[in-house]
């Protein structure tokens, strides 16, 4: 090796290795206080010792020369902090250099000095001056260790001409001195050398995990992004949805954020899409909902894919229900809209639960509770329109949930009992069939309705048990009775939608020796459209069983006529709403008069509930209605009642029909 290589080699400063030359530049830093200190006490010592006996241009003026280059030398040492990434680098690597250089300079100076203060004094005291020289050499040469380039030029050129003259002496002190010198200073050049080796492996090595760690860190900030994305749409996902609510919520609470709200859309017709054209193409067009909703919706809404044909919205600054009505419908507008897809166009809709916050909503999960009833109250209530989470609901829930935590406890077999509403042949007064309506009495609550302990059964899953023990119950009390009548049993949502509870109804039905011709399973509208599909299963197996079929509650929900032509109906039961105002108002009239029209038409049994006076009676069999339900002819009876109401009844001899009227255009007239 060249002596110029190795020169550089060993004085040199690796400045294309910037991490190095930084570790470099802040363990000197901080050493450095600890090298001036040595340096300085050292030479005020060689300065104070040599005092009297050499000149003052050596006591005086060259250690004040030496001290004044040291805080020149400081000064250019360090980095101003206000500068540019590439421009501290080179600040880093242009300090080093000087440093080595100081060093350089310092040792050729301080070893002339005292070469030159050993000219004067005798030999004891250049002893003296000779080990506080070296002592603190070798002490500030430790303090450069990292900095192996510094390091070795304050230990070559502070000790090495100082060797090199006391060897030249010949005098015996000096030799060995100069020997033992010379031997340090290898060994130290050695030491210095390992050790900075050493340094720089465990510097890069060090930058090693570093870069591996920000590698995995950002291989993990990407995970965490994929995990919070709906792959199919590209939107949120629904733990994004939710953890996003909940920092919302958080804002909210803290009173960063105003009007804040959650909403829940929910598609119709996405299911039978998805059976009928494939799930490819059901992705399409959940892919096209998802595009069309994130064009439309204002930034300020954030939009998220929960799953299935459900879309989560939180929306701020919403703090009107109008605003929110407005921007809810302007969804189920643009969800109206066909979907234009490769070899069909999806005709969809869509209904929206919305909830707004306020400060006694506990959390996230909550709040997001409101906005699901909300949608549960829109699907049945107001398919493809809005609904936003009212005070009535919370009475409900609250309700509901008293209801549901005794319920969970209740005894079925023993607190649920069966009533019977007789309905009734308007032309001669006759009883044809009975309806069967469960009744809970709880020790503790006491009477409650079936809306709410049913609802409650539902939402805590265990209507499927309910409606089995119902059935049996009916089934048993009802076989003794007269074979010419039917049973009207009501069915759930839940019942309809599970085959497993299909099942085990015709089982019971089976093992009763019940005739399922007396046998109709009454299902309403709502619970049908749930999902469509599975209804219509369930509905087919009852029909073939030899069971009859009653769409119950007809004209309260969705009330599609196309589905009605589908289903394998043999009676509809229009609902009692229609009915109340029936003698005052013309548009009830026209509604129920085009119904029974209807069902004549479709060769279905028209039975009309809820008829409480004689005015409703004669208005409906002015119109041809022939089947009658309601408190007009008997309330819900027990089942000893029932049976005496029947033996009790007027024969169809004795029914007096009311006097002749007949229905025209609307109006009633009288014969
Ligand atoms: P629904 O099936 O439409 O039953 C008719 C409801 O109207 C009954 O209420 C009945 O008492 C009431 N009603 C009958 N005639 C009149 C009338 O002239 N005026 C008025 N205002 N009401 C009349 P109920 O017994 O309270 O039952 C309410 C609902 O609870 C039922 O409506 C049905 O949806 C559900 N439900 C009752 N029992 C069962 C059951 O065993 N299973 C299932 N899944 N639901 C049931
Ligand atoms: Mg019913
Ligand atoms: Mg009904």
């Amino acid at each position: 090796m060249a002596l110029s290589e190795l020169l550089s080699k060993a004085f040199g400063i690796d400045g294309e290795n910037h991490e190095l030359c930084l570790a470099q530049y802040k363990v000197v830093s901080a050493q450095a206080p600890l090298f001036y200190l040595i340096m300085i006490s050292a030479m005020f010592a060689v300065a104070y010792v040599s005092f009297s006996t050499a000149p003052a241009f050596l006591t005086i003026v060259m250690p004040l020369y030496l001290l004044t280059g040291f805080l020149a030398a400081y000064y250019g040492y360090v980095i101003p902090r206000s500068i540019t990434l590439q421009a501290y680098r080179k600040a880093i690597v242009r300090s080093l250099h000087t440093s080595v250089l100081v060093t350089m300079v310092f040792g050729i100076s301080y070893s002339y000095w005292i070469i030159s203060i050993l000219g004067f004094g005798e030999q004891k005291l250049h002893y003296l001056v000779l080990a506080i020289t070296g002592l603190a050499t070798l002490g500030a040469a430790i303090c450069l260790m990292h900095l192996r380039a510094a390091a070795l030029s304050m230990a070559v050129f502070t000790l090495g001409p100082l060797t090199v003259y006391l060897w030249m002496t010949g005098e015996p002190g000096y030799v060995i001195i100069s020997a033992i010198s010379a031997l340090v200073s290898f060994v130290f050049v050695f030491v210095a050398t390992r050790y900075s080796r050493d340094f720089s492996e465990i510097i890069m090595r060090r930058i090693e995990v570093e870069a591996k760690r920000h590698e995995a860190e950002l291989l993990s900030q990407s995970n965490r992004a994929l995990a919070e994305l709906d792959t199919l749409t590209g939107l949120a996902n629904r733990r994004a949805f939710m953890s996003h609510l909940n920092s919302q919520v958080n804002d909210a609470k803290a009173r960063k954020i105003q009007g804040l709200a959650v909403g829940i859309l929910d598609l119709d017709g996405f299911k039978q899409i998805n059976d009928i054209y494939g799930h490819s193409a059901g992705d399409h067009l959940l892919q096209a909902v998802g595009k069309r909703l994130s064009e439309m919706l204002p930034p300020r809404v954030f939009l998220a894919r929960l799953g299935g044909d459900e879309f989560g919205l939180i929306a701020s600054e919403y703090d009107s229900n109008e605003q929110l009505i407005k921007i809810g419908e302007e969804i189920c507008q643009v969800m109206r809209i066909p979907f234009d897809m490769d070899k069909f166009s999806a005709h969809l809709g869509g209904s929206v639960g919305f909830a707004k916050w306020n400060e006694e909503i506990e959390n996230a999960e909550r709040f997001f509770e409101m906005a699901d009833y909300a949608l549960y109250h829109a699907k049945d209530n107001k398919r493809g329109g809005v609904t936003i989470f009212n005070q009535s609901h919370a009475d409900t829930i609250r309700e509901v949930s008293g209801v549901s935590r005794r319920l969970q406890d209740a005894s079925f077999e023993d607190e649920m009992s069966l009533v019977y509403q007789p309905i009734v042949s308007s032309l001669n007064g006759k009883t044809i069939g009975f309806e069967a309506l469960a009744r809970w009495v709880n020790p503790v609550l006491g009477v409650v309705s079936p809306d709410v302990f049913i609802r409650s059964a539902e939402r805590a899953g265990t209507i499927n048990a309910l409606t089995a023990v119902l059935l049996e119950k009916a089934l048993d009390e009802f076989k003794s009775w007269p074979q010419d009548l039917f049973l009207s049993f009501n069915l759930s949502m839940q019942d309809i939608a599970s085959s497993e509870a299909m099942l085990r109804l015709i089982s019971i039905v089976q093992k009763s020796g019940f005739d399922p011709a007396r046998l109709t399973f009454e299902v309403t509208e709502s619970s049908m459209m749930r999902d469509y599909e599975r209804a219509m299963d369930s509905l087919n197996l009852l029909k073939n069983m030899g069971c009859k079929i009653a769409l119950d509650d007809f004209g309260t929900g969705y009330s599609s006529l196309a589905y009605v032509r589908q289903m394998p109906l043999d009676k509809l039961k229009l609902d009692r709403k229609f009915i109340a105002d029936i003698e005052t108002d013309r548009n009830a009239r026209a509604i129920v008069h085009a119904m029974i029209e209807m069902c004549k038409h479709l060769q279905v049994e028209c039975i009309v509930e809820g008829v409480e006076n004689v005015g409703q009676f004669e208005t409906l069999n002015a119109m041809g209605c022939k089947i009658i339900q309601g408190y007009y002819f008997s309330k819900p009876l027990k089942g000893a009642d029932a049976l005496s109401y029947l033996s009790e009844q007027k024969s169809p001899d004795e029914f007096e029909q009311s006097p002749m009227t007949s229905y025209v255009g609307g109006f009633l007239i009288g014969q």
